[in-house]
Formats: structure tokens, sequence, C-alpha cells
């Protein structure tokens, strides 16, 4: 056996035939994947979860068999391992291997995929592509121009005034997105992505776009190519400080579900953003598989939502509080969205609430320090009910203590029967961590819980 053998025990494995359950790989290696093994491994379909590459927290918790050696960006090598371990279902995680085009090359070998082709995952890589989309299939979306030439973004935001929204069409790193409050600030974004070129070339091209004002929600629906269904409400906090202040990370805590999108304001999402955007992609001939995450705004004049960006994958902190309120079968519901049954079929969820405090690096989003060590998470899963922790950013050291190798290193998920509950699970367990060279934020869920009950904690 080679290095890399993965040491796995596959009950049924090799007769498939037979058998309804399937082998399980995950693609990716943060906290979204570990939750993903996670709800997985409890999956009564699945047979055994494979993590490529997984991290240490995760084959630490036993939720699923880690490869890392497996070079996810090869699709060859991921094609190989699906064939040597009968891999039935692969979901991928992470953006940049949908955008680079792993799901076309996995289905075209025959592998059932959960996760958009790299054409359909241009909703996510191209906004210029997502606004054409919504133009094309009347799907409510700010008022934008697209742009080469700095000198005519320039004079369009003049006739247009500030504030103004300037983004990079191409991925950037969740860096891509000005909002100027006034033209100066409009005039140097465009200058610095079209004359300067500081994202290269995703930002070759630039929208420049209305600016909504409102509160902004997240919606999430699984996708099967023409039918969609939507999963909980889920809401996350994007800055790094207290308070929503400091620079956009990934997500530094979520919970769900999210008051601000209420039964009314799903379907109406659903009607007149999803369903459109699936049936657009379809017609289009580019069939959406996979996760498609809508950011919304939800109109402060209107009251109605309008898409601000779509993301072709799970939100990391949201994915975690949904997979622990999912009881629904995971592996049979991702099946059948790669084989395009979804309609008719519903999801349960856990009632109550979940929250998850993301636990970061200090100095991150930033530069931070590697490799300081992690005590007492075990310690910390038992000190209240429900709480699951984690791991994107984590590695063992040579005498088996957890260390972190990450910006965001842990997600301290909880649920309860309310909001408060959730969170006071969820702070219990995080305040039992002994990690010094780690910060998190106090108030994740303020904006769904009364302010008072924060001050103990600030
Ligand atoms: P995006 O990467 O497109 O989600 O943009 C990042 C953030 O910029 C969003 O979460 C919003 O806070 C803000 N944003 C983007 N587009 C607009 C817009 N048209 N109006 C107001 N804020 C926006």
């Amino acid at each position: 056996a080679q290095k890399s053998e993965p040491s796995v025990s596959v009950d049924g494995h090799g007769s498939k035939g037979t058998s309804e359950r399937v082998v399980v790989l995950v693609i990716g290696g943060g906290g979204r994947e570990h939750a993903l093994c996670y709800a997985l491994q409890r999956s009564p379909s699945c047979d055994a979860v494979f993590c490529a590459p997984g991290n240490a927290g995760i084959s630490n918790s036993g939720n699923a068999t880690c490869i890392p050696d497996l070079d996810i960006s090869d699709s060859s090598a991921v094609v190989s391992f699906c064939r040597k371990w009968s891999v039935g279902l692969v979901v991928v995680g992470p953006e940049a291997p949908l955008v680079s085009g792993l799901a076309n090359d996995l289905v075209e070998a025959g592998i059932p995929t959960f996760g958009p082709s790299a054409e359909a995952a241009a909703l996510e890589g191209s906004k210029n592509f997502m606004k054409s989309i919504c133009d094309k299939y009347g799907i409510p979306t700010a008022k934008y121009q697209t742009f080469s030439d700095a000198s005519a973004a320039k004079q369009y935001i003049k006739e247009q005034g500030a504030p103004i929204v300037i983004k990079a069409d191409g991925l950037a790193a969740g860096k891509g997105v000005i909002v100027a409050m006034t033209l100066e600030e409009a005039y140097e974004a465009v200058d610095s992505m079209l004359v300067e070129g500081i994202f290269g070339s995703a930002g070759c091209q630039v929208i420049v776009e209305e600016f909504l004002e409102g509160e902004e929600a997240s919606f999430f629906a699984l996708v099967d190519g023409e039918n969609a269904i939507p999963l909980e409400s889920a809401q996350d906090h994007k800055r790094v400080g207290d308070g929503d202040t400091g620079p956009n990370t990934g997500g530094m805590g979520a919970y769900s579900p999210a008051p601000v999108l209420t039964k009314e304001l799903q379907s109406l999402v659903m009607e007149s953003i999803i369903l459109p955007t699936v049936k657009g992609m379809s017609a289009e001939g580019c069939k959406f598989v996979g996760v498609l995450y809508a950011g919304l705004m939800i109109e402060k004049k209107s009251g109605l939502p309008k898409l601000i960006e779509y993301n072709v994958r799970f939100g990391d902190p949201e994915c975690q509080v949904l997979m622990v309120r999912l009881e629904s079968d995971l592996a049979k519901v991702l099946l059948a969205a790669c084989k395009g049954e979804l309609d008719g079929v519903s999801l349960n969820w856990s009632p109550g609430s979940a929250m998850v405090v993301v636990m970061a690096s200090k100095g991150y989003p930033g530069s931070y320090e590697k490799g300081t060590v992690i005590q007492n998470l075990e310690e910390a899963e038992l000190v209240a009910p429900s709480v699951k922790i984690f791991h994107a950013g984590t590695a063992l050291d040579s005498d088996g203590s957890f260390i972190a190798t990450g910006g965001r290193v842990l997600g301290i998920t909880a649920k309860g029967r309310d909001l408060e509950e959730a969170r006071d699970r969820a702070y219990q367990a995080v305040e039992e961590i002994n990690w010094p060279e780690g910060f998190y934020r106090r108030d994740i869920g303020w904006r769904a819980l009364p302010q008072k009950q924060f001050a103990t904690n600030a």
C-alpha cells in the first residue's frame, strides 16, 4: 500500500448494486466541509465519508477519513480516487474548483457530483454574467452598467451620483466590491481596477451599480438543474469586529433561523429570484446543480428583496448552523439533486435555533501568527448540551495538541430551544477553550436578539 492509502472500512463496499448507500467524497478542508462531513456521516444513505484535503480536526473527530495528499486541482487524480473507492457522490465545498471545472470532469466520468459546472459557476465567477441573466429573465437586482474603459465608467458615475457601488467582474478574494460614498472614492476604485489592474484579469471589467439601502440577508436553495428547494434561513456576520465594524471576513458567526427572512419573503425570493434563475440557466443550456446562495438586500423603501450577488456554494458559517439543524438524510437529498429528482422533496429541520461563533487567529483578516496551541477543545464540547466544534484551520502537533494554521480556525456551534439558549451554549463553550492567540466576536446574533442581552458579554 502507498503512504497515502486511506485506512477506512467501507461498509457495503463492492456491493453497490444491492445497496442504496453511497461512499461520499467531500472536496475542501474548512469549517463548511467539516459540517458537511458531520451531516453526511449521520446520513442513513451514506456508507463512508472521505474528505480531501480535509484537516486535522475533521479526521480527529472521526466525521470523515481525510485524504490530505489528493490534489483537488487535478481532476484526473480526483476521478481515479473516486473509481478506486467506488465513490458514488462527490460534494464540492469551495468555489475555486467549481469555477475551474472539477464538476464538469467528474460528471463526464459518470460520477454524481453536487456542485455546478464551470459554465454554471459563472453566476459567482463573473458578476457581469450574473447581471446579464438577471436582465434577460427579469430578476430584481440593482441597476447597473459594465465598463472596461475608465473614462466611460467615470462619466456614468458622474451622471448617477454617489453613493454608488463599483465591482470587479471576476473573483477577487472577497475584496472586489467598493461601496463608494463619494464620487472621488468611486473614481479611485475605477482607476485601481481598470488602470492599475489591482485584481488582474478579474478586474479588467467593472460593474458600476446602484447603491441599495436596506437589510442584507442570505438565502440558500438546493438546485437539481430544473427544480429548487429552499433551505432554512441563516444569517452570517461578515465584519471582523463587534457591532459589524472593521474589514470583511469569510464570516465570524451565524445563526439559523434568521427572523429577517419571514416565510412570505422566502416564498417571494423563491418565486422572483431563485426559480427564474434556475429556469434561465437551463434555457441558456447551462443547468445549475448545487447550492445557489443568494446575497439579498431587503430594500428599505419597498420591503422587497433584490439580488446583490450569487455564490455557487454554501457560505461557511451558515453551512455550519444549517448542518447541525438538518434532520433529513443529506446524502439522499444531494443524490436526488444530482439526478434531477428534487421535485417534491422537502427537508426536516430541528426546531429551535442554532448558532456558530467563529474563533480566529488574532490579526485576521490581516496577518497573524501560525502554530499557536489550542487547548480544552474536548472539555468545551462537553460544557453544554448540543455543542459541536467544527475545525477550519487546525493541525495536530507532534505531541498531539491542536495548533492553529489559518485565519478562521474553529466554528463553535450549539443548538437551543431558541436563539438565546443556542447563543448561551455556544459562548459557554467558547469561553472554555484555552487559546490566548485567538479571538471571536461577542455579539453574534445581535440583530435577532435584544441588545441588552449582550451587556454581560461586552
Ligand atoms: P458582494 O461581494 O457583491 O456581496 O458585495 C459585498 C458587500 O458589498 C455586500 O455584502 C453589501 O454589503 C455591499 N454591496 C454590494 N452591492 C451593493 C449594492 N448594490 N448596494 C449596497 N451595498 C452593496
